[in-house]
């Protein structure tokens, strides 16, 4: 990865605030330079990172970052409770429920769970969530089965409530949309809701997961023949969503670390509909390098 721009190094050079003189992204390689196997590391991190809490912190208004170093769980409190999204895997919850401790919220005041997919790294710790808040589950149609398959322990997936694409979930005055972005699995679910900042109503996209992961059979694929047509759809689908705060289900899909870095600062670092575009660009042309390797090596 590179370390400096020209941009940067002639901040430095010239002895400007090296931080703000930077983009948000500017660390990050260009969508042309990304491999599916740099966009998979840089994503999921390492088991330290996984792991390792990352200082909980307010995003925008009713919106709190409480997940870990590379897998993101978020919080959005309500008068009435609040909503949990990703408890992410089992042996994370106690990590999460203690940053929404940090924060000054109440675990037992978490009364939904959402999930962004129906992998461990995001929606395993489901069940100890529930038996810590009594909060109800609620999942994606389309992931239900992959959910039921993910027992930590032999306990069964808690779900209370199975979403269809377009479904609201409504709790104190806040509603969140769930949108389904199939493809990474058959129910990825990105979830969009409206925050407020200085008077300004701001969309905000919390996006599953469109990324190909190392093994993923994108051609005659057995299991699931339309998995290519699904992750366009999925595509579609993010491209048509107004986003003015991108948040995913990895921070470093939204480059949350360099964002942390200016937290707190006007105007809010999270607030970046270009970087929500150009993570889009840099997911779908590893999507379409990888659909072109297979097909020809499909056809050898
Ligand atoms: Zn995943």
């Amino acid at each position: 990865m590179r370390r400096f721009t020209g941009s940067a190094l002639a901040a430095v050079l010239v002895g400007l605030p090296l931080v703000s003189a930077l983009p948000a992204a500017a660390q990050a390689p260009p969508a042309s330079e990304w491999t599916l196997e740099a966009l998979f590391r840089r994503n999921v991190g390492t088991r330290e990172t996984q792991t390792t809490a990352f200082p909980p912190h307010k995003i925008v208004d009713n919106i709190w970052y409480v997940g870990t170093e590379s897998l993101a769980s978020f919080l959005v409190t309500t008068p009435q409770g609040h909503i949990l999204i990703n408890s992410s895997y089992e042996a994370n919850v106690p990590v999460i429920l203690s940053s929404v401790a940090t924060l000054g919220f109440k675990v037992s005041d978490i009364k939904i769970v959402l999930g962004s997919h129906a992998h461990g790294d995001h929606m395993e710790g489901d069940a100890a969530v529930k038996l810590a808040t009594n909060a109800q589950v609620m999942a994606m149609q389309e992931d239900v089965p992959a959910l039921e398959r993910m027992k930590p322990g032999g306990k069964p997936h808690p779900i209370d409530r199975i979403l269809k694409d377009g479904d609201t979930v409504t709790l104190g005055g806040t509603t969140l949309t769930a949108r389904l972005t199939p493809g990474h699995t058959r129910g990825n679910t990105t979830w969009t809701m409206k925050a407020t900042e200085n008077g300004r109503t701001l969309d905000v996209v919390i996006i599953g997961s469109v990324g190909v992961n190392p093994g993923f059979v994108l051609v005659n694929n057995k299991d699931n023949p339309t998995i290519a047509d699904e992750y366009r759809r999925a595509f579609a689908v993010l491209r048509s969503l107004p986003c003015d705060v991108p948040l995913a289900s990895h921070p470093a899909m939204y480059n949350m670390s360099e964002k942390f870095k200016r937290h707190g600062s006007s105007p809010n670092p999270y607030i970046d509909p270009a970087g929500y575009i150009r993570e889009l660009d840099t997911v779908e042309k590893v999507f379409n390098d990888t659909i072109a390797a297979q097909q020809k090596a499909a056809v050898k």
